[in-house]
């Protein structure tokens, strides 16, 4: 088994294939937020990964550490809502956890990862099975143990498997039983995240 390693342009390719997929995907995600939110996830996420992609400049010196943190940092600063703070903790507590090494390996990623992911787990109050971005987070995090493959397998699977559930946290738990049937559009966002990463490892 060949020990690659991954270093900035991997982080800078992840963070712009899902600003990429943002843009294209924010209608969707907005329609989602419409049936059981307040129709603004797509906006919300556009604006942040919008800034973030634009701040990734020409610099190509930031570690993987320091390009997770500072893209953390944009998203609570122009996202909002609560998938800003939350999305924001995730990306700036796996950053954290990266350290300042030049090139990680994808074990050394998926750690960080779960890192973030329990981070943003704690900011939220939420678990799996609350209808949430964790339902997405939490087992791409664990899959990505294993292969960038499989975490993007168990994100898309972990999105779909909210449509049945009945939401508990944000303001879709407001719906109580009404919740039921629809895709959450945080763990949809969320795999929209983790496809990126699995492309930029391609
Ligand atoms: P808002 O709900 O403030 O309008 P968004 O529409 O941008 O924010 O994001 C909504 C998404 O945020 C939900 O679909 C859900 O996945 C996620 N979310 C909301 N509350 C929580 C929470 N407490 N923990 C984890 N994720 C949450
Ligand atoms: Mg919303």
């Amino acid at each position: 088994m060949s020990e690659a390693t991954y270093g900035s342009a991997f982080f800078r390719s992840w963070l712009e294939r899902t600003a990429a997929a943002v843009d294209e995907q924010a209608d969707r995600l907005t329609e989602l937020d419409s049936a059981i939110g307040d129709a603004d996830h797509g906006a919300n996420l556009k604006r942040g990964f919008t800034a973030v992609a634009a701040d990734l400049g020409t610099d190509t010196t930031a570690t993987p550490g320091a390009l997770l943190t500072a893209a953390g940092r944009r998203l609570i600063s122009t996202v909002g809502g609560a998938s800003g703070p939350l999305y924001g903790t995730l990306l700036r507590r796996t950053g954290k956890a990266l350290g300042e090494a030049p090139e990680v390996s994808r074990k050394e990623l998926a750690e960080a990862l779960a890192t973030g992911v329990a981070a943003v787990a704690q900011l939220g109050g939420a678990q799996v099975g609350d209808k949430t971005m964790l339902d997405a987070l939490v087992p791409a995090a664990e899959a990505l143990g294993t292969s960038f493959e499989a975490a993007r397998e168990a994100a898309e699977a972990g999105a779909l498997a909210t449509v049945p559930l009945q939401a508990r946290k944000g303001r879709a738990s407001y719906l109580g039983e009404r919740s039921i049937g629809h895709q959450d559009p945080g763990a949809t966002s969320a795999a929209l995240l983790i496809t990126a990463l699995a492309e930029a490892a391609v």
